[in-house]
């Protein structure tokens, strides 16, 4: 016989670290880029999911995980009051699926918070409440009660999918005199204006008209990896939240104070004051100063920090330099604008003002964000053939 031990212990040894390498690939976490702005920390936050304790099909803990690996800041665990589909097989204990998601969010440094969901017929249809104290006081007949319980503990209450088909079959959000009793009773904190994939413009534009968060959740049902394809570049909606510090407590003041977003596929919707700082923390004009000679094209290139792809569009004025009415800048990368300066143009410094909007960040549901780019162009004269 030969002597094979070596060769065997290498190989091995080769399975070996190839083995633990894999393993550890598998449970990474791995952010979204969105830039922090002044004065606060954006925080990415997910305040609508479920688990075996309501409809959901995942124990407790697999939401902290994905919520952790998908580098968000923050998971509500909002299993239904009223609808438990696995009674027969898990005990009614509307404590445990946080208790159970808090302990291993705590292992993670994922923030976790208790909530429920308040799952009436519509109206008023189906409401969250967030950091609850206990979820077993808002087991009561009169929905009324329940949103009123949940105040009292201090929870932050928002409506759900207000133009989901089980209430809506045509997709439409409806407003019903119910709404305007909560709202009144200051009962109704903010609203989902995304949920799942589901953009509702008529929950937006309510948002901006009565002061309400603008939230954008999950309402994940599966494990997350069957809904959301997280290794090919999707993602779940997250709520942006711009946050003193990234702590419960700290969420909970921000979303008081409506300092929220949606993030949805390539959609954000929020308020101008607090989106225009996101994209300006986000974009870098590596070269606002370009030299270009008249009958030449300069290139300006622009760095996105973020993992938001911006799509600009604008009509630009007549008779000066010529820039695209339509630009895409990529995520995480730099991208090119061409500027043609016709040959015409006397030389000499030109303050170029491209009227842009960025027409997937949204301020309203028919507004998109108007981000002008400024660049100075230094005309030289036309090159000798
Ligand atoms: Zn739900």
């Amino acid at each position: 016989m030969r002597p094979r031990g070596p060769i065997v212990v290498v190989l091995g040894l080769l399975c070996l670290l190839q083995g633990a390498a894999t393993a550890h690939d598998v449970r990474v976490r791995r952010p979204l880029r969105l830039p922090d702005i002044a004065g606060f920390r954006t925080l990415q936050c997910d305040f609508h999911t479920h688990t075996v304790f309501s409809d959901g099909e995942v124990w407790p803990d697999v939401r902290a995980e994905e919520g952790w690996r998908e580098g968000l800041d923050a998971v509500a665990i909002t299993d239904h009051i009223e609808y438990q589909p696995h009674k027969a097989d898990l005990p009614t204990n509307h404590e445990r699926p946080y208790e159970i998601a808090a302990a291993h969010g705590d292992k993670l440094d994922l923030l976790v918070i208790r909530g429920s969901e308040i799952t009436r017929k519509m109206p008023p249809g189906h409401l969250n409440a967030i950091f609850l104290k206990a979820s077993t006081p808002l087991v009561t007949p009169e929905w009324r009660v329940a949103l009123r319980t949940a105040r009292e503990q201090g929870a932050f209450i928002f409506w759900n999918h207000p133009g989901w088909r089980g209430h809506q079959p045509d997709g439409v959000a409806r407003w019903y005199p119910e709404h305007t009793e909560i709202l009144d009773a200051k009962l109704l904190d903010g609203i989902e204006v995304v949920n799942d994939r589901d953009y509702y413009p008529e929950a937006h534009g309510w948002a901006v008209e009565k002061n309400l968060a603008i939230l954008a959740n999950s309402d994940i049902h599966a494990p997350l990896n069957l809904d959301y394809h997280v290794h090919e570049g999707d993602h779940r909606p997250v709520t942006i939240v711009f946050a003193k510090e990234r702590s419960v407590e700290s969420i909970k003041e921000a979303l008081f104070a409506k300092r929220t977003a949606a993030w949805s596929g390539n959609l954000l919707v929020g308020r101008e004051d607090l989106l225009r700082p996101l994209i300006a923390a986000s974009l870098t004009l590596e070269n606002p100063k370009l030299t270009i000679a008249a009958g030449q094209r300069g290139l300006l290139r622009i760095r996105n920090e973020s993992d938001l792809r911006l799509e600009l569009a604008g009509t630009l004025p007549k008779g000066g330099l010529v820039a695209p009415e339509t630009v895409v800048i990529a995520a995480r990368g730099t991208s090119l604008l061409e500027i043609r300066v016709p040959s015409a143009t006397a030389p000499g410094p030109v303050r170029l003002e491209l009227p842009y909007a960025i027409t997937n960040v949204k301020t309203t549901p028919d507004k998109a964000l108007s981000y002008p780019l400024v660049v100075n162009v230094e005309v030289l004269p036309a090159k000798k053939p």
